[in-house]
């Protein structure tokens, strides 16, 4: 398998900064901002739904210590975010192998200033129409 987060499992290189039963968590290269973590499941999949519950649970303990962490050392606010992407080809940006991105946020980072900032023009009003429709999607 040409995974290169599986890879890094088989070879347990010194890029793993913490080690769990079923996660292991590496600083992402490339980077958005110093201190920016990915969260790996050991096994290879794609998608949540793809882990037991446990795996699921261990991966989300990881994501809690590692934001506690980033709060009380690091920055005055945490991303926590997974993109399930299958319509974008791998590449150095893009690794199929279900990974969260932890990330240290403040005002003035890069980030932000750059391309967060532009965010604001996105957001709209949701609609009726949409509301009805997406309550019968997802609603129980
Ligand atoms: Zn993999």
């Amino acid at each position: 398998m040409d995974c290169p987060f599986c890879k890094i499992v088989i070879e347990n290189t010194e890029r793993i900064i913490r080690e769990t039963e079923r996660t292991f968590t590496v600083l992402s290269k490339p980077r958005l901002m110093p201190g920016h973590l990915l969260v790996i499941p050991k096994k290879h999949v794609e998608r949540f739904s793809e882990l037991s519950k446990e795996e699921r649970n261990e991966l989300f303990d990881e994501i809690a210590l590692l934001e506690q962490k980033i709060l009380i050392g690091l920055a005055p606010g945490c991303d926590i975010s997974q993109h399930y992407r299958p319509f974008i080809p791998n590449s150095r940006f893009k690794v199929s192998h279900l990974h969260i991105h932890v990330r240290p946020r403040s005002l003035d980072d890069d980030l932000y200033q750059k391309v967060q900032i532009f965010e604001r023009d996105v957001f709209q009003e949701p609609n009726q129409e949409e509301f009805e429709k997406f309550k019968k999607l997802f609603g129980n």
